[in-house]
This record gives C-alpha cells, sequence and structure tokens, in this order.
C-alpha cells in the first residue's frame, strides 16, 4: 500500500536504474563487488545497493535493470510509454549518468545491430509499424523530427544544413546568440526559432537523419575546439589539417569525450488525425551531458565554465522534476535551457522517464553514488 502512494504522488515520473556490464578497460571483476541487487524485490519498485568503503547505500526506482539485461528487455519495459506519444502523449525520456556509464548505448545503441541497437532506433521502428498498421483504420499521421544540442545553455541545430550560422551561435561573454530562440505558442508547443524540423514517413528517413547529426556533432564539437584552442591570428591550414587528424585518430573516446558536455535532443512531433478526433502527441528522446563533478575534472577557464554550466543545467533538471513531483505550484521551468525547451512536455498529463547510468567499476563508486543521489531526489 505504501508503494501505491509512492507512485500516485509521482504521477507520470518514472525512475529506472541501469548497470552496465564491466568492460575490459575496467580490469576485474571487484572483490567483494561495489553493486548489490537485493533478492526480494517485493512491490512495484526495486532494490540496488551501493557499498563504498564498507558502507551499504541502498536506493530503490520502478525499475532496475543489471547488467545482462539486454536491449530488448530494456525496451520491452518502455515501449507502452513510447506507444502513448502515438495516443497524443508528449514524453520525454532521458539518459543520466557519468561519461562511460551507458547513457548512448541506452539510448542510440548500435543502430545497424539487431541485438545492439538502442531505444531511439527502437522506438521510432515501433512508432512507425503501428502508424502504419493504424493508417488502415481511417488515422493519418504527420511526423516530424528534429535534433539539437544544448551546449553551454545554447542551441545548436545538428540537422541544419547552413553551417555558416554556426558562428554565429556562439556564446559572447555568457550572452547566447540571438538564433534558436525558444518561445511557447499557445497551443502549448515549443517553438525554436531557425530550427530545422524535417518531414518523415519511416524509421529509415529518421536514422538517416539521425546519422547526419552525428556527423555534423563531430564536425561541430571539432570547429568549436578549434575556435577555442586558437586565436584567429593562427588560423594555418595546416593547424586545422592537424587537430582534425588528432581528433580523427583519437576517434572513438574524443567523441565520447566531445558528447559528454552537451546535451543531445531528439524530437519527434506525431499528428495524428480522422473524421472525428485530432492527437498531438511529441517523443523527447534525451541523451543527457555526462554527470561527473566539478572537482573530478579539475577544470578551469572555458572548461570550467562549461562544467558549471553542465552542473547548472543537470541541478535545474533534477528541480523541474522534482517540483513537478511534488506538485509544487511553483515549477523553476526557466532556470536552464533544457527545461525551458521541454516545458510542455514535462507539465500537465506529459509522462516522464529518467534512466540512471552507473558504471559497475569499482573506480567509478564515488561518481555513481552521486547519480543514485540524483535519481533518489528526482524519484
Ligand atoms: P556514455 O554515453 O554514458 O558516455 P556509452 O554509452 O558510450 O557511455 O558506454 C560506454 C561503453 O560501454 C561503450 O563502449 C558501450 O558500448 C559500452 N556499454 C554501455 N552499456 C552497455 C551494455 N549495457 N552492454 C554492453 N556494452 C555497454
Ligand atoms: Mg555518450
Amino acid at each position: 500500500k505504501l508503494h501505491n502512494t509512492i507512485l500516485e504522488l509521482k504521477g507520470n515520473i518514472r525512475v529506472f536504474c541501469r548497470v552496465r556490464p564491466l568492460l575490459p578497460d575496467d580490469g576485474c571483476a571487484p572483490h567483494p563487488p561495489v553493486i548489490a541487487y537485493p533478492t526480494s524485490n517485493e512491490g512495484p519498485e526495486q532494490g540496488i545497493d551501493l557499498i563504498q568503503s564498507g558502507q551499504r547505500y541502498a536506493f530503490t526506482f520502478d525499475k532496475v535493470f543489471n547488467p545482462e539485461a539486454s536491449q530488448n528487455d530494456v525496451f520491452g519495459e518502455i515501449s507502452e510509454l513510447v506507444q502513448s506519444a502515438l495516443d497524443g502523449y508528449k514524453v520525454c525520456i532521458f539518459a543520466y549518468g557519468q561519461t562511460g556509464s551507458g547513457k548512448t548505448y541506452t539510448m542510440m545503441g548500435r543502430p545497424e545491430s539487431l541485438e545492439q541497437k538502442g531505444l531511439i532506433p527502437r522506438s521510432l521502428e515501433q512508432i512507425f509499424e503501428t502508424s502504419q498498421r493504424l493508417s488502415a483504420q481511417g488515422w493519418k499521421y504527420k511526423m516530424q523530427a528534429s535534433v539539437l544540442e544544448i551546449y553551454n545553455e545554447t542551441i545548436r541545430d545538428l540537422l541544419s544544413s547552413n553551417r555558416s550560422s554556426w558562428d554565429t551561435q556562439r556564446t559572447e561573454n555568457g550572452v547566447p546568440g540571438k538564433q534558436y530562440a525558444i518561445k511557447h505558442d499557445p497551443n502549448g508547443n515549443t517553438v525554436v526559432s531557425d530550427l530545422t524540423i524535417v518531414d518523415v514517413c519511416s524509421s529509415k528517413e529518421v536514422a538517416s537523419l539521425l546519422r547526419q547529426a552525428a556527423q555534423c556533432r563531430q564536425v561541430l564539437s571539432c570547429f568549436f575546439h578549434l575556435i577555442c584552442t586558437f586565436s584567429p591570428r593562427v588560423w594555418h591550414a595546416e593547424t586545422i589539417i592537424f587537430h582534425v587528424l588528432i581528433l580523427r585518430s583519437v576517434g572513438r573516446t574524443q567523441m565520447n569525450e566531445q558528447s559528454s558536455r552537451s546535451h543531445f535532443v531528439f524530437t519527434l512531433r506525431i499528428s495524428a488525425v480522422n473524421e472525428t478526433t485530432e492527437k498531438h502527441g511529441v517523443l523527447n528522446l534525451i541523451d543527457l551531458a555526462g554527470s561527473e563533478r566539478l572537482s573530478k575534472s579539475g577544470s578551469t577557464g572555458d572548461q570550467l565554465k562549461e562544467t558549471q554550466a553542465i552542473n547548472k543545467s543537470l541541478s535545474c533538471l533534477a528541480d523541474v522534476i522534482f517540483a513537478l513531483a511534488k506538485k509544487e505550484s511553483h515549477v523553476p521551468f526557466r532556470n536552464s535551457k533544457l527545461t525551458y525547451l521541454l516545458q510542455p512536455c514535462l507539465s500537465g498529463d506529459s509522462k516522464t522517464l529518467m534512466f540512471v547510468n552507473l558504471s559497475p567499476d569499482p573506480s567509478s563508486v564515488n561518481e555513481s553514488l552521486c547519480s543514485l543521489r540524483f535519481a533518489a531526489r528526482v524519484n
């Protein structure tokens, strides 16, 4: 009964925890383990314990996925939520955790692999399959996709073909560029000025947009890396080529490092119309910036500003979800770009799910504890 009241209180907010398997780079399995899965999982919630220096910290979530859980197992638990976007609900699914904990694996995975593709490709396949089926019953669908990232409280359009516009997106003395202003229209939708929105008819089309976005993200972070590293005086072709080569050779790791500094937001707007009804749903799938703390990164200058921006926006997100769960009258949506952007999709009868991704590696135990505490606050 207690569990029921907790769930009622939380309304449409759920928190799932997922622990990734140990990777070869992590070394051998820790003894004693740093993460324990309690055997008796009574009630609708599930427990997970973290052991740090002999001290045991217990947490409960709506669902706990251990390292053996497959991408398919995870999707099985969220497919209903994805479906509700077709029924006109506004849905947000977040992945939260330190860099390397499995956020991108959970959200995107390996899109070309049947087993390892993540919940973004799986959600899209389900949505287009279902909409096709329902089209035969008289429903007409219109789907629109956009992909953006939020870096240092500035929006970058990852589908923009206008690459010359990037420079104007730069923040000057912390003041965001004029482009990509966020507004809320009277129908309760977010409108981002100048953002590229693409009509899509199949999951293949969206997959190709996502590839384009990933490429753009890589080029963008390389571009900004160059701007931050050099004053224009030393913009010789050689230095640029040199750095592009470095970024390329470092490859995936570098990409992960770059992507861990921004929030990645994929949005699919779904309009469904038949003779009598109209439904407007939105599915937002968000790969958040890495949650590692200020102290650990030992950053200074521009990097420090960047880390502070990430920390601020993540704590704003927690504040917003916390206020929503408590049904508080004031929800501080305006305190960050991310929460302001998602405001209509977080309020009202919208549905929110947050994944807390954890690494089982003993060297991550402090970070994991921070993530669990963050999530417990949201939960
Ligand atoms: P993040 O996006 O949080 O920085 P990644 O998703 O890139 O982390 O994951 C880090 C590494 O761990 C990647 O090599 C990824 O393939 C691997 N990984 C993460 N989760 C899993 C999982 N559940 N099963 C197998 N490998 C995983
Ligand atoms: Mg990632």
